[in-house]
């Protein structure tokens, strides 16, 4: 059925007017009339009315003037499908002209009829004649000779007199409003908010109540909230003898609302309108299920409510404004978790810089992990480690990072990559530590050996001077600006737990170290989903055991090294079962290339040769010899564990001892392994016989019996369409997007940020793959992998933990698909609860 949809309707509580065919704004001025509310009487023009104007067809105008005091001015507003696409600004006082001037200056005043006239000659003059703005810039905002003044500037430059009839005024005014709606700037801005190619706009047209006169005039706005905290609190100015928003503008001499200690307020100045425009701020809270600024005028005393738009409000705000409303039984706790943006809570999580403080931007690259934080440069792992000892905040600037950095990446307090895309070493490790970082920042010079950054616009920037990264938005500033600590109140809580009450879909955590399991824990994830063991060899004292276990000739002395790592192994996931309370933690077996581990600089070189007990030259020879060209798809992974098989029977060791001691004394635990980087079932049946034959020995040693559970990273194009054959020695797959986006697109993971910012640009891809789920391409191999694995192994259980894992789109994607659970960084595990909980809702 078609809504109707009358040319001009005079809104009544009965009008048939709609969002969709008149907009936001005619909507919400019906339902104030409805909740009988003093509105000014106003005609709506409907998208496809303005639409016509804008293509010159004119509405007759009695049509629209027949519903107004002939002696009343009148106002136009925008009113679009969704408020957040804009639209033209209002123009006020149509209908002031000479005739009117002389009645309103009896009726009201000379200033007061004064300042109404020039202000419409003002707005006419630039808002609809298009004159230049610094023609009526001298011109004083008040007095009869600067009222004469703007109508002879007005009549030069637009050669003809000021426009006196009202039709003739409105008529110029709904054209121009209509118009500017369809230009090219506007239509690019609201559609970057999300607005349709064909995003009609509506205007209302509304009786004055004049701000202006006698007794108690002025206007102002109300909110029952801070904007900024969502805390309840009524909020707004109040300036008498003002129109529109001008108790709002800077250097206004305006009132509180509420009486208050630091200066006068509406409440002692008009204490009945003030009663009575809180008691209905309340019932538009109620019956609009929402927190509305309502914009009002008061007129000899008397209240009149001009219009409400829902309140603007911090990422903190609405998560506290939405639990508000549903803990008042105003909207249901379903609402309430449609009403919060999942990308919203990543903000909460962490320190950000303060809205309104100034930024002095030198750089900008990929924001690779959200939040703000400000330090001293340093431009070394070491030096990192150094500032940290002498309790110093620093930045880590590198190239790109290795796991060689990671020491230094825990010792700073935000990370800067000339390199590297939004999976690159830096972007991933610092998602998981939660560490702000921004990568891929190209347009900065970085002079590691002389020890200068260069800003974009060409300052440098020294070891020891303080920068600020913003993580968030991919910034780096000068300086340290002003922040906003993170806040997890107890809205945040109360929302966490409805979204679980919701969803149904797990949500668990990527987590490498028992500092992450207990930010995981924390957030409530229901478990580890991917322990990347590789950087555990990244711990004081490890790497170079873990190099004498690479560089040993044979296999005894392999075995002496992987003696040594053994204990700190079982150590490590004795904490990760201890933290996570008999909550399943799955471990994937060492995955990194051999690559990542050699020593490149010289005094890696040496300390390696010191502990071989070789010439450096030696040394030198082999790294070379070892080193691969592409060693993404090089020796790692399973690889790894087919070929030096000693690597993964000792992890399976320390899985399973630790397995059994933590289970003697606390929760019991069923430890999941996991093979990364399969590519075919054989690989599979081979490591699956060994870690069988270490569980056979570790039980019969230890006399204890326990279980565990064998799965696949499901990370290489093969492996999904193998996946009926691989699950036949598998309990469970889990997905690792970030390789199989990599070679499904045969895209490296490392040096993608290089082209991708121009890529998207383009429009050669929506999105960074990386960054989003591509649902076609990777995303059938997702779904293809899925069928199959279910037609191998009914039961299986299907999982996604690439870093996509934590995002809304993808997580709808692993729902539809399926999935029994999505793994991501643990501080983007409420994102993940909230986003998964929209979808059950
Ligand atoms: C993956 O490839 O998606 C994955 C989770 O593993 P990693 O990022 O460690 O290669
Ligand atoms: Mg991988």
């Amino acid at each position: 059925t078609e809504t109707p949809d009358p040319d001009v309707t005079l809104i009544r509580p009965a009008a048939p007017i709609a969002t969709p065919t008149h907009g936001g704004r005619a909507k919400c001025l019906q339902r104030l009339l409805r909740l009988d509310l003093p509105v000014p009487c106003t005609v709506a023009l409907s998208f496809k009315t303005v639409y016509g104007i804008a293509h010159g067809r004119m509405p007759d105008l009695d049509s629209i003037l027949q519903y107004f005091d002939p002696d009343a001015l009148l106002c136009v507003r925008p009113s679009s499908e969704d408020p957040d696409w804009g639209g033209p600004g209002a123009v006020l006082n149509i209908g002031m002209n000479d005739a009117r001037y002389v009645t309103l200056t009896a009726r009201l005043g000379t200033e007061a009829a004064t300042n109404l006239y020039l202000r419409f000659i003002k707005s006419y003059a630039i808002h609809v004649a298009r004159l230049d703005p610094d023609l009526f810039d001298s011109i004083a905002d008040d007095g009869k000779k600067a009222l004469m003044q703007a109508l002879l500037t007005y009549e030069e430059e637009a050669e003809e007199p000021f426009p006196q009839t009202p039709a003739r005024q409105l008529a110029e005014v709904l054209r121009s409003m209509a118009r500017a709606w369809e230009g090219t700037t506007a239509r690019l801005l609201r559609q970057a908010k999300g607005a349709p190619v064909n995003a009609g706009l509506g205007l209302v047209v509304q009786e004055m109540a004049l701000g202006l006169g006698n007794g108690e005039c002025g206007s102002g706005v109300l909110q029952l909230v801070n904007s900024d905290t969502g805390a309840l609190q009524i909020t707004g100015r109040y300036l008498s003898q003002s129109q529109g928003r001008d108790a709002l503008q800077r250097g206004a001499a305006s009132l509180f609302l509420e009486r208050d200690q630091r200066g006068p307020s509406l409440e002692e100045l008009a204490p009945e309108a003030f009663a009575e425009l809180k008691a209905d701020a309340a019932l538009m809270r109620k019956r609009l299920r929402a927190e509305m600024q309502i914009e009002f005028t008061i007129e000899n005393g008397r209240l009149h409510i001009l219009d409400g738009v829902r309140v603007r409000r911090s990422s903190r705000a609405s998560v506290r404004i939405s639990v508000g409303l549903a803990q008042d039984g105003i909207i249901t706790p379903q609402e309430a978790l449609l009403r919060v943006e999942p990308r919203a809570l990543s903000e909460l999580l962490h320190r950000q810089i303060a809205e309104d403080a100034p930024r002095d931007m030198i750089g900008k690259g990929i924001a690779a992990s959200p939040g703000a934080a400000t330090g001293r440069i340093v431009f070394s792992a070491a030096d990192a480690q150094s500032s940290a000892a002498r309790g110093e905040a620093c930045v880590l600037v590198r190239r790109e990072t290795s796991p060689e950095d990671i020491r230094g990446m825990h010792a700073a307090c935000a990370v800067l990559t000339e390199r590297g895309g939004i999976t690159s070493h830096a972007a991933v490790i610092g998602r998981g530590m939660g560490l702000p970082c921004v990568v891929g920042a190209a347009r900065m010079h970085f002079h590691l050996r002389r020890k200068i950054l260069i800003s974009e616009d060409g300052r440098n920037f020294r070891e020891g001077d303080v920068i600020t990264v913003d993580g968030t938005n991919g910034q780096i500033l000068a300086g340290a600006p002003q922040m906003v600590e993170p806040l997890l109140d107890d809205s945040f809580q109360t929302l966490m737990a409805w979204a679980d009450a919701e969803r149904d879909i797990g949500v668990r955590a990527n987590a490498d170290t028992p500092a992450d399991a207990q930010t995981a824990r924390n957030f409530m994830a229901q478990g580890i989903g991917l322990c990347r063991t590789e950087h555990m060899f990244f711990e004081p004292g490890r790497l170079t055991v873990m190099r004498e276990m690479i560089f040993a000739d044979d296999v005894e002395d392999r075995r002496a090294a992987l003696e040594l790592l053994l204990p700190m192994q079982r150590a490590d996931f004795k904490k990760l079962f201890t933290i996570m309370k008999g909550q399943p933690v799955c471990i994937r077996l060492f995955d990194p290339p051999l690559h990542e581990f050699l020593p490149t600089d010289r005094a890696g070189l040496r300390d390696l040769a010191e502990a071989l007990d070789l010439p450096v030259s030696d040394v030198t020879r082999r790294v070379e010899a070892m080193g691969e060209y592409n060693p993404m798809l090089g020796m790692r992974g399973v690889r790894l564990g087919i070929t030096v098989p000693e690597i993964y029977d000792m992890q399976a060791r320390a899985i399973f001892e630790a397995t059994i001691e933590t289970s003697l004394d606390g929760d019991a635990v069923v430890p999941e392994i996991m093979i990364p980087l399969v590519s075919a079932s054989r690989e599979v049946e081979i490591v699956r016989k060994r870690i069988d034959a270490v569980a056979s020995a570790v039980r019969s040693e230890r006399g204890v019996d326990f279980t565990y559970r064998l799965g696949v990273m499901a990370e290489t194009p093969r492996a999904c369409l193998r996946a009926h054959e691989i699950v036949q020695h598998a309990h469970f797959l889990s997905f690792g997007t970030n390789d199989l986006t990599q070679m499904t697109y045969g895209l490296s993971r490392d040096d993608a940020g290089r082209f991708m910012s121009e890529y998207v640009r383009q429009g050669v891809f929506p999105e960074d793959p990386f960054h989003r789920l591509d649902t076609d391409g990777v995303g059938e191999l997702l779904r293809i992998g899925a069928e199959r694995a279910r037609a191998g192994r009914p039961h299986v259980t299907l999982s996604i933990c690439g870093e996509h894992g934590g995002d809304p789109e993808s997580i709808a994607f692993c729902r539809a698909a399926g999935f029994d659970y999505v793994s991501c960084s643990p501080f983007r595990v409420p994102l993940a609860r909230l986003a998964a909980a929209q979808l059950a809702v």
